[in-house]
Parts: C-alpha cells; sequence; structure tokens
C-alpha cells in the first residue's frame, strides 16, 4: 500500500525514517550531545554575512541569470582554469552542491543504466540514481574505505554510465590517494564511462592536498559548494564544472527546475574569495587527531581519515548492530548517525568532530563507557 494513492511508485519507495528518527529524538532530548552535525560548527564570517545583506539592500533580490552572475562564475572559472588548465572546463553556478549533483543525474543518466558508486556513500547518490531510473551498483569498501580498481573494472558492464566519486568522504572522512584518484580517472577514461567527483570537502584534507581525478580525465565532471567550507549550508550556492557541452545543457535543466541559486547570496559568496579559512581547517585537523586519537585508545576500530568532519567507527563487539549501538549512545545523549543510513551494512556508526571540543570530549567520554 503506498503512503498516499497519488504517490508515484518512485517516489513512494524511498524512505528516509532513520535519519529522521535519530532528529526526532534529538528534539526531546534537553542537552543532547550532538555529534550527528553535517555542517561546520563555526559562525559564518561576518564580511559574508555584511555583504548578504548588502546584496538585499541593493535590491539584487530578482531572478539571476539561470547559469549564476557573471562576477561569481568569472571569479570561479579564473580559480578553476587556474588549477586544471583544461581546453574545455566551464563552470555553472547551482542550488547547492545537491542542486549540481541533480542536474548531473538528469543530464547524464537514461533509465536502466548503472551508476557505481562506493559504499559507504553519500546518502543521496542511490536515491538520486533510482529517482531518474538508473540502477545503483554500489561497491562495498570496508574495512579501509580505500578503492579497490579490480573491484571496480569488475563491476563495469555495458549499461554502465557513470561513477560517483565523493573525497574526502562522507561519512568516512576518508580521502582517495593519487593513485586511487588516477586509477579511477583512468578506469573511467578507457571503458568510456563517466565520471563525477563531489568534492564539496575538498578544502578539509588534514594530511595533503585532495587529488581530484579531474588532473588524469579531462572529461571528469565536479562538483563543489561554499556550504561546508563558509558554514552556509542554508545558503544553497554550489558549483559544477567540466565539458561545456554537458555543463550547457545543466544550465538548459536549470532553467526549467531550480531556475537559478539564490541571487543575493551569489553576490555574497563573493566575499568567500577574500576570506582565509585555513585556520579552521587547522582546528578541525587537531580535532580529527583528538577523536581519532581518544577513539582508538578507547578501543574503536577505525580507517585513517585525512578529511571532511566525520570518522565511521565500527561499532563495538556485543552490538548486533550499528543502529542497535546508536539508540544505546541515544539514551545516553549522545547523538551520531546510525552506519545503515550510507550503506548496505549495519555495523558503523558516524560521528561528526564539527563541534566544539567540551562537546566530542562529552561524547567521547560516553563512547568509552559503551565499549566496557
Ligand atoms: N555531497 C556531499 C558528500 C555532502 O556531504 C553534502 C552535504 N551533506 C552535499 C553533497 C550537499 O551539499 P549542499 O549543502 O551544497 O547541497
Amino acid at each position: 500500500m503506498p503512503a498516499h494513492p497519488w504517490l508515484a511508485d518512485r517516489t513512494d519507495r524511498f524512505d528516509s525514517s532513520g535519519i529522521r528518527k535519530v532528529f526526532d529524538l534529538a528534539a526531546k532530548m534537553a542537552n543532547p550531545i550532538n555529534l550527528s552535525i553535517g555542517q561546520p560548527d563555526f559562525p559564518v564570517p561576518d564580511a559574508l554575512k555584511e555583504a548578504a545583506c548588502r546584496a538585499i539592500r541593493e535590491d539584487r533580490n530578482g531572478y539571476s541569470q539561470t547559469q549564476g552572475v557573471s562576477e561569481l562564475r568569472e571569479a570561479l572559472q579564473a580559480q578553476i582554469d587556474a588549477e586544471w588548465k583544461h581546453a574545455d572546463r566551464k563552470v555553472l553556478i547551482t542550488s547547492g552542491t545537491s542542486g549540481a549533483l541533480n542536474l548531473a543525474m538528469w543530464a547524464l543518466v537514461n533509465p536502466g543504466d548503472e551508476v557505481i558508486m562506493f559504499d559507504p556513500y553519500f546518502v543521496m547518490y542511490p536515491t538520486l540514481t533510482e529517482m531518474v531510473g538508473g540502477v545503483p551498483v554500489v561497491i562495498d569498501t570496508y574495512p579501509d574505505f580505500k578503492l579497490d580498481l579490480a573491484r571496480v573494472e569488475a563491476a563495469i558492464t555495458p549499461r554502465t554510465k557513470l561513477i560517483l566519486l565523493n573525497s574526502p568522504g562522507n561519512p568516512t572522512g576518508v580521502v582517495a590517494s593519487a593513485a586511487e584518484a588516477r586509477g579511477l580517472a583512468e578506469l573511467a577514461n578507457k571503458h568510456g564511462v563517466a565520471l563525477l567527483s563531489d568534492e564539496i570537502y575538498r578544502q578539509f584534507t588534514y594530511d595533503a592536498a585532495l587529488d581530484s581525478p579531474a588532473r588524469w580525465n579531462e572529461q571528469t565532471l565536479v562538483v563543489d559548494g561554499f556550504s561546508k567550507s563558509y558554514g552556509v549550508t542554508g545558503w544553497r550556492i554550489g558549483w559544477i564544472h567540466g565539458p561545456s557541452a554537458l555543463i550547457d545543457k545543466m544550465a538548459a535543466l536549470q532553467q526549467y527546475t531550480f531556475v537559478c541559486a539564490p541571487h543575493p547570496l551569489q553576490h555574497a559568496a563573493l566575499e568567500a574569495f577574500h576570506t582565509d579559512i585555513t585556520p579552521l581547517v587547522s582546528s578541525y585537523r587537531e580535532r580529527r587527531d583528538r577523536v581519532v586519537g581518544g577513539l582508538r585508545s578507547a578501543g574503536y576500530e577505525l580507517a585513517d581519515t585525512g578529511g571532511a568532519f566525520y570518522v565511521f567507527p565500527k561499532a563495538p563487539a556485543g552490538y548486533a548492530t550499528g543502529g542497535a549501538f546508536v539508540e544505546r549512545a541515544i539514551e545516553n545523549e549522545l547523538l551520531i548517525i546510525p552506519g545503515g543510513i550510507f550503506s548496505r551494512r549495519d555495523t558503523h556508526f558516524r560521528m561528526s568532530y564539527a563541534a566544539s571540543i567540551e562537546t566530542i570530549d562529552r561524547g567521547m567520554e560516553v563512547l568509552a563507557r559503551l565499549i566496557r
């Protein structure tokens, strides 16, 4: 029975109850230790806030050009050209990175096409794939969340259309090595498969700069956004760049869907080019070290993580599933996310360290208690 008779089959199938359950429980808690958050905990830099207010006051409140305001587009294009030096690489400003992912899926995937993704995956990937009639092909990367290129090649069939890579990864925080990024880029090229690299956490790398597969495959579509780097997840400003024939088609699709990214905030986002976030990245590096060190010494099994602001440890022995462990954590006022939301397995949990040191330490105390 559908939830309502009007619902389309593709919509009725989707279930976000797992993550909602966590947030519903959180709403009832007086003083939760919240390590479930997927956005930075620092305040948005004043210069960005001022620029947003200024743009609204200056009446930049109507539609913008579908492809984005020229000032921001040119600034991003110059940055992209300087980094990649590709002959044909064009940028489109989108309604968040999510908007970019939506446009790319609609533009590339035919019904029945297979889309390869790595498990654990960003929550949206399987759903978006199914929304456009595609078939998610999920490659398990447990326990270290590294890419096994032989498994990728074995998963490629005549129906394979697209490979989705997310590095640094949500929920694992794992960063693909240069060899992995290069191998994947070359594999996609060899088999004529599209490659999309979700680099929304590219500025949050703690051990080395990100190696994008676009370095080795000029056709790679890259998505990025201001959401995480500048703490403006509610502004909905992202972008996508790649071959102009693809980007032009996505701009046409944007015209019929999102119309444009929020106009005044596109002007405000220009301020990001004058904002240095390296102190912030350093403070997240310290938190990563604290969390990884603390969890390991408490006895948690944890992959090496080099980016984003998440860790994805295994639930301790004695708990039937990751979900069962998370329930126990929540009974102890600690909010974390069950791994099953990001995975075909339910054995791990995601903990965010986009929180104050005090909150992180309180969370680690609970976790140390639960493993005994
Ligand atoms: N990709 C990944 C891997 C993410 O973690 C997120 C946000 N959680 C997004 C895309 C979407 O970001 P945005 O807010 O820019 O839509």
